[in-house]
């Protein structure tokens, strides 16, 4: 399957291989060196907005699901925040809460990979990039994954991998749904050729979850990228996007170089991936809590009645 990358006009992506995490980390734009003599806006209350360019009020913005309250830009949410979204109050049952990634290959850059994990967990709070549990809906038990962008990238190495793979066996084993909210900007490559087996491993371990006729709800936002698009995202029964959540796989520079093809304009979007039936829909954050209960009530009412006519016909 080929799934092309661009750089939209939203994104913070550069032109650059999408294994690389800086290729993802937002950038300082529209800093000058010319000092302003305007009077400064108190720091925090106030920002420009990345899409519209408006002024908003931050407060504002954040009791909005963090969306633009002028223009609906969606600006991205941390786990916890993605967690109180689409759960029911203190449902949420947190598994493989310790486990954390090792610097097998001592990988050293402009930091160290071990600097680089030590920093993303102080900055986050979080162990690695992705929060899984148990939680419920409106009373339907579920199993629930969910990637945070601020953790390197929300980059997939073995943790990741590992705590996605997890999830996907345990909603096997508890015959549950599974919903997972994907934001990467690909494979953790600090972890060299490990990072890449993930890819394998979680994808494995969702045909299990299919065998076993259990449903896979994926929720795309903002950016969903390389090695996870190419694996778990792209592989729900049903799968979801945030409005113009960029979705691809390689970087657009490099599909150019490959294909020597012309690129379509916003190829990289969830609507144009909409168009082309990648995503099922695309579903405001305002809606998703109540987009993703109809979801789980379809399926269960849909699995209790296979359950009640196998029942009869036994008979
Ligand atoms: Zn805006």
């Amino acid at each position: 399957m080929a799934i092309l990358f661009r750089k939209s006009k939203y994104s913070t992506l550069s032109s650059v291989p999408p294994t690389d995490i800086s290729a993802v980390a937002p950038h300082h734009a529209g800093l000058s060196a010319e000092p302003s003599k305007r009077k400064e806006i108190p720091e925090g209350l106030w920002e420009k907005c990345k899409k519209c360019d408006e002024m908003i009020f931050v407060k504002t913005r954040k009791d909005n699901m963090n969306v633009c309250p002028r223009c609906g830009y969606h600006y991205p949410l941390t786990a916890k925040q993605r967690i109180e979204l689409l759960t029911d109050e203190g449902s949420f049952t947190e598994i493989d809460a310790e486990m954390v990634s090792v610097d097998t290959l001592k990988f050293t850059g402009v930091a160290s990979y071990s600097e680089k994990l030590a920093a993303s967990k102080a900055k986050t709070g979080l162990k690695d990039a992705v929060v899984c549990g148990k939680a419920s809906l409106q009373g339907i038990p579920f199993a629930l994954g969910v990637m945070d962008f601020r953790f390197l990238g929300a980059s997939m190495g073995a943790v990741v991998g590992e705590k996605i793979t997890r999830l996907v066996e345990f909603a096997t084993a508890e015959k549950l749904p599974l919903v997972i909210v994907t934001a990467s900007g690909g494979a953790r490559m600090y972890e060299g050729m490990i990072s890449l087996m993930q890819m394998a491993k979680t994808s494995g371990a969702l045909e299990y979850h299919k065998e076993a006729g259990l449903p896979y709800i994926v929720i795309m936002t903002h950016p969903t990228t390389a090695g996870v698009t190419a694996s778990f995202a792209s592989l729900g029964d049903l799968i979801y996007a945030e409005p113009e959540a960029l979705i691809g796989f390689a970087g657009p520079r490099v599909i150019k170089d490959t294909t020597q093809a012309h690129l379509p304009e916003g190829f990289q979007t969830a609507e144009f991936l909409l168009k082309k039936g990648l995503i099922d829909r695309i579903i405001d954050r305002k809606n998703l809590r109540q987009e993703l209960v109809s979801t789980l009530e379809y399926f269960n009412f849909y699995a209790n009645s296979t359950k009640e006519t196998k029942k009869r016909s036994s008979k």
